[in-house]
């Protein structure tokens, strides 16, 4: 093993900062995430910036329009889009980093043909319409209905906590088209436009305030056969996939940036003073450690994906090891914060930690919750870590 970076990868390194430097000043400032078209207008400008440089898709591979970059060079890539304080993928999040992938893995040549580009382009935006009202950590009991109906599925049902629906033009959905108990052999994963009659979508609250998610009812949708990725009934098998992108390599860019959060707490310690107790600093500490413990699993991850063209089951512990200690981390900016984070409207008042307005603070710590739920809870993870990696029984 060579530790060292070789001299082509330094010079990807020199080349993506310089970039960086020049673009970003011409970024204007990021919409508050109360406006989501506007958000989808920065993120998609963003991304049409990237693909203009040759620097969307860093991973994929150059027949899917991708960069085709080793695991170094991305690792690379987001360490310092991460330092450099750009902006990451934003709402494109399910098509660049789940949706886009599987079709990679999985699609047909026309599929890649016709969804890929856009989405590097920063054309489409993707949300994922995976979990129901009952039917959550549960996925295989999901029960909206596809009937076939010459070339084309006939959709009913209901999606629920469907991220960014109100701003995507496609959803990866998955549909029943087995009978009512085939469990996961009866389950198709389809690519459904969003602008199809029959679509009707209502937005739900966070509980930061915002309306990130949303629920979807179905009424006789149709979508074309031709929109289908794997054959059909074999939808569980293609989800596996897209579940190992969700829970595997979609939070390395997250992991580097609660690494720089952890810097910030650290310099917001020093000017508070609570760097002279020796708890805190214990604490900082040991966030560190397994934080650079996580990101050499992380390497790990993505050398293995790079390798199969999927990553494996180890995402499942990276994402609970990661969502609980994003957490804990969260936390103690609160703490570091003091009395003012009882409140967002008394934070302005506060000297600013550095880049994070002491508001984000708050909104990490707020939104740190649903990092136990989202792709997973943290109980199905453990299930799946006892099961299926040390073979535990049921
Ligand atoms: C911020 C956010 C964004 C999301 N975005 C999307 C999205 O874009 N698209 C989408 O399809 N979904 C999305 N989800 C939904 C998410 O995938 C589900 O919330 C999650 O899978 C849990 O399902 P549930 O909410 O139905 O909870 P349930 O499955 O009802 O679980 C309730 C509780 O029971 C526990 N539990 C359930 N089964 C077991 C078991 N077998 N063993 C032990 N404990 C168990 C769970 O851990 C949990 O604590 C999002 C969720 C969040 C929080």
């Amino acid at each position: 093993m060579d530790l060292r970076f070789s001299e082509s990868e330094e010079a990807f390194r020199a080349e993506l900062k310089a970039w960086l430097a020049s673009v970003l000043p011409t970024l204007g400032p990021k919409p508050s995430h109360f406006d989501w078209r506007a958000r989808r207008a920065y993120d998609t400008t963003w991304q049409r910036l990237l693909f203009d440089a040759g620097y969307a898709g860093i991973d994929w591979p150059t027949e899917g329009g991708g960069r085709g970059a080793s695991p170094v060079e991305q690792l690379v890539y987001l360490e310092e889009l991460e330092r450099a304080h750009a902006p990451y993928v934003g709402v494109n999040f399910v098509g660049l980093l789940h949706a886009g992938p599987t079709i990679v893995a999985e699609g047909t040549a026309e599929q890649k043909a016709r969804f890929l580009p856009a989405i590097l382009r920063g054309d489409d935006v993707w949300c994922q319409g995976f979990s129901e009202p009952d039917a959550g950590s549960d996925l295989a009991g999901l029960r909206t209905r596809a009937l076939r109906d010459g070339e084309e599925y006939v959709v009913s049902g209901s999606k629920v906590w469907t991220s960014h629906a109100e701003v995507a033009d496609y959803c990866e959905l998955l549909v029943r088209t087995g009978g009512e108990d085939s469990r996961h052999k009866g389950i198709t994963w389809l690519v459904m436009p969003m602008g199809l009659p029959g679509i009707e979508i209502r937005p739900l609250k966070t509980i930061v305030g915002t309306t990130e998610f949303a629920e979807l009812f179905l009424d006789d949708v149709r979508v074309p056969v031709a929109n289908r990725v794997g054959e059909e009934n074999d939808g569980w098998r293609v989800t596996m996939v897209t579940l190992s992108f969700e829970r595997g390599t979609a939070f390395v860019g997250e992991l580097l940036q609660t690494i720089e959060l952890l810097r910030e707490f650290r310099s917001l310690a020093r000017r508070t003073g609570a760097w002279d107790e020796a708890a805190t600093r214990g604490r900082i500490g040991h966030f560190g450690a397994e934080l650079d413990a996580l990101w050499a699993l992380t390497k790990r991850n993505v050398s293995q994906a790079a390798r199969t063209g999927v990553p494996g089951i180890g995402g499942s512990v990276f994402k609970l090891a990661f969502s609980e200690l994003r957490q804990r981390i969260a936390e103690l900016g609160m703490e570091l914060v003091g009395r003012a984070c009882l409140s967002w409207d008394e934070l302005s008042a506060l000297d600013g930690a550095g880049i994070l307005g002491n508001a984000d603070i708050v909104d990490t710590w707020v939104n740190s919750f649903s990092r136990t739920i989202a792709a997973g809870t943290s109980q199905i993870q453990r299930n799946i870590v006892a099961e299926r990696i040390l073979g535990l029984p049921k």
